[in-house]
């Protein structure tokens, strides 16, 4: 079954209302609402939200022109097609409702296979354009996610670092940033397979996503290495929070067929802090690994803050 579409129709003449709604309701798949004049067309824009709309140009009160600026104010319905119904040629007039936002114009009286044939095309290219949005909606979500894991990755991670140390500039509050390691993870690799090194990774993400809090940021940096924001977080709780998903992830256990392993992670935490020059995302991010690069140096399954 084809999915019904509605079509308010605004006149204030009767008789062409009822022969539209006539002609319409002939295709079978269209469901008709019916409006006598701009303003109450408007409001039925505004609350029955149809999929597109036949105006008259003359009528009392709130003509045409009049519904085409009501709906200018209301972007959000600017992707519901208008097609006026204009009761003379004049080529000018046409121009000048396109401008209004007119999506196009059937000159009166109409003939009925040409009125339903452009009401055809543009209900079909409305569907296109929603079908394209959703696509490009989609396609920015996974343009922003890592695969494996599910997180945000590492573009999205730039991106967001970049605004949240502007915040903290601006508002002098605390931003913590760690980088997680996990540690001798060739070795997982190369002992139990690449399958098994991408479980613990997935593991690894999981712990991320469920162990931070609500405003922190996980997300998967590159290869072993990810990455959690955290705002309005100073060195202190970021040790916390650190030290916590490095024990929480110890205690997992991955299978690996027959066998069993469990992997621990090496983190290194910074914190925001202009008077040591760590003040933008670069200088951030390498304070980080390099407290990163100590906590391996140091013996690794550890947290060390910079
Ligand atoms: P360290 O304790 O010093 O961090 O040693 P490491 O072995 O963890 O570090 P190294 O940088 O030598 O190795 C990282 C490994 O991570 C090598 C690479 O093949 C593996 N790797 C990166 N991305 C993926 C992935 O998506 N899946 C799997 N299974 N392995 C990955
Ligand atoms: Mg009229
Ligand atoms: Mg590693
Ligand atoms: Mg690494």
């Amino acid at each position: 079954m084809t999915a019904t579409s509605t079509v308010l129709v605004i006149d204030d003449s009767p008789s062409i209302r009822g022969t539209t709604r006539n002609l319409l309701l002939t295709e079978g798949d269209l469901s008709v609402l019916e409006a006598t004049d701009g303003l109450s067309g408007f409001r039925m824009l505004v609350e029955a939200k149809p999929d597109l709309v036949l105006c008259d140009l003359e009528m009392p009160l709130a003509d045409g022109r009049k519904f085409l600026a009501l709906r200018r104010s209301r972007p959000d319905l600017e992707d519901v097609p208008v097609i006026m119904l204009t009761a003379d040629n004049d080529a000018d007039q046409k121009a000048d409702l396109l401008d209004l936002g007119a999506t196009d114009y059937v000159t009166k009286p109409f003939h009925a296979r040409e009125l339903l044939a452009r009401v055809r095309v543009h209900l079909r290219i409305c569907q296109l354009t929603l079908a394209l949005r959703a696509a490009n909606e989609r396609l920015g979500e996974i343009a922003d996610t890592d695969a494996l894991t599910g997180l945000p990755n590492r573009r999205r991670f730039d991106e967001l670092l970049i605004v949240e140390v502007a915040r903290a500039k601006r508002y002098g509050s605390p931003l913590s940033l760690a980088m997680v390691d996990v540690d001798h993870f060739k070795g997982v690799n190369d002992r139990f397979g690449h399958d098994v090194g991408d479980t613990v990774l997935r593991a690894l993400g999981q712990a991320l996503g469920v162990g931070v809090r609500e405003t922190d940021f996980a997300a998967r940096f590159g290869g072993e290495e990810f990455a959690i924001l955290m705002p309005h977080t100073g060195p202190v709780e970021a040790r916390v929070a650190a030290e916590r998903l490095r024990r929480s992830f110890h205690a997992v256990v991955h299978a690996a067929g027959n066998d069993s392993l469990s992997c621990t992670v090496s983190i290194g935490v910074a914190a925001y802090d202009a008077s040591k020059g760590v003040d933008d995302g670069r200088t951030l991010s390498k304070a980080a690994d390099t407290a990163l690069y100590r906590a391996k140096s140091e013996g690794r399954d550890r947290v060390v803050v910079g």
